[in-house]
């Protein structure tokens, strides 16, 4: 096996071949190894995803991706999931501008340390760039009123759209990209509510990864010997999210003394998926710089007495997916293609055993279609067999069959896509009720694919 990178990871220099060489100690090991390489191949979503026609890459935008029809139904899926429970949880969503004067990144700091990732623009005789994270956006949206302790914790996302000059080298389908949405979040708040806040997001990501069966470890990185602020504040929010780690996980996660970034402590969190590969989606990064150098402030209670008194609220960086465009990557090769029901792109085919049934055939469709639901009907002119065989193919997580039997009870033959190659029998179910527990199934995001 190989792979390219540059020398030096710097574009401008010539690009190396990289050579990859294992050994293993016995046979059965070199077995293993050998069938989770033919695993791995078999799922590669970009494999996958041109044969489901979810996304494909063009030379004249690299690193940008174009989701289908059928991929945008996936990514819309888990734009919605994340903003149905941002509605619960008390999140405000925003949307910021693309494109800032670089005087806003002088501000950030970006300017100094990370302008050789951004995309730089010529507009009006001043630099500008398109921004490669919502931060500072945010930052500015937080600053654009006067603002009282009463109003936070302030949780603002935003999927906004985040550009990033990968080398064109590196680039590679859905996990190196250039141009991407997060399912970003910045919670403003005070010192006193990390805590808190911490609680609230162990609950979001469990209920997350729990929905797509990603088990996952959390590592928790401390302050670096190069640091900026005080040490007091610090130790206080080391200690509370130690503490609130050990409440929730205790013995579960672990310490990583002296790599938090120099701007505040952060715990990242793994996925594991189908194949036991860890990814990294989710972190939670703690900072104490950036409202420092927008100067954010709010009146604390104290400001009773003193109008002029003001104080700097703690920003906590967080996103669970991270990149859509990654997430997705690892969640079609986590399913091999085999979506679960609600984030599936095809759930549901209905095919006539003969031409007379065509009528009724359309009939479910609707129905189903009406529910919401992503249905489609094969009132083509191949055999039985042949659609079947292509539903199958195309990873439809139900077939519905439907002929003389089903139309005059009203009631449809169901294939589940998981019975397939066993010789579990279909069974034969009146329509409304599988109306309403294909409604559920998709509605309560249940992973198993299976009709209660
Ligand atoms: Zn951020």
């Amino acid at each position: 096996q190989s792979s390219a990178s540059y020398w030096l990871n710097d574009a401008n220099n010539d690009s190396l071949q990289r050579i990859y060489g294992i050994s293993f100690p016995d046979t059965k090991q070199l077995k293993e190894y050998k069938n989770f390489l033919a695993e791995a191949a078999k799922r590669d979503h970009r494999k996958i995803g041109k044969e489901q026609e979810l996304f494909f890459w063009h030379d004249l935008s690299p690193g940008s991706t174009f989701f289908l029809p059928h991929g945008t139904r996936i990514y819309n899926k888990l734009v919605e999931l994340m903003k149905a429970e941002y509605h619960k949880r008390g999140y405000s969503e925003v949307v910021s501008p693309n494109m800032y004067n670089s005087k806003l990144w002088e501000q950030s700091g970006h300017w100094q340390h990370y302008k050789e990732d951004m995309f730089v623009l010529d507009v009006d005789k001043e630099k500008f760039a398109l921004k490669p994270m919502n931060c500072p956006g945010h930052c500015l949206i937080f600053d654009a009123r006067d603002r009282s302790y009463k109003e936070l914790p302030i949780r603002m996302a935003e999927f906004g759209v985040i550009h990033r000059n990968e080398a064109s080298g590196a680039l590679s389908g859905l996990t190196r990209v250039r141009r991407f949405v997060q399912d970003d979040t910045h919670i403003f708040c005070m010192p006193s509510q990390i805590e808190s806040e911490m609680e609230n997001l162990f609950d979001f990501l469990e209920n997350i990864y729990g929905l797509f069966g990603f088990t996952f470890k959390l590592v928790l990185s401390t302050r670096p010997d190069t640091f900026l602020g005080d040490i007091d504040t610090w130790d206080q929010a080391e200690k509370q999210l130690s503490d609130v780690l050990e409440r929730k996980y205790p013995g579960k996660w672990e310490l990583n003394p002296g790599d938090g970034a120099f701007y505040g402590p952060k715990i990242d969190i793994t996925i594991r998926d189908a194949l036991n590969r860890s990814h990294q989606c989710a972190t939670i990064q703690l900072d104490f710089q950036l409202p420092e150098r927008f100067k954010l402030k709010y009146r604390g209670p104290e400001a009773h007495d003193d109008p002029e008194k003001v104080t700097r609220p703690v920003m906590i960086h967080r996103a669970i997916l991270g990149s859509l465009e990654r997430f997705i990557g690892i969640l079609t090769e986590h399913t091999a293609g085999k979506w679960p029901f609600w984030v599936s792109p095809r759930q549901v085919l209905v095919v006539p055993v003969a031409a007379p049934f065509k009528d009724y055939a359309s009939e479910v469709a609707q129905k189903l279609q009406d529910a919401g639901l992503f249905v489609d009907v094969d009132n083509g002119e191949n055999t039985l067999p042949k659609k079947i065989r292509n539903g199958e193919i195309a990873q439809y997580n139900f077939i519905l069959v439907v002929g003389e039997e089903e139309m005059k009870s009203q009631s449809v033959n169901v294939r589940n896509r998981e019975d397939v190659g066993t010789k579990a029998r279909s069974e034969m179910i009146k329509l409304d009720e599988v109306v309403t527990k294909l409604s559920s199934l998709n509605k309560e995001r249940r992973l198993e694919n299976k009709l209660l």
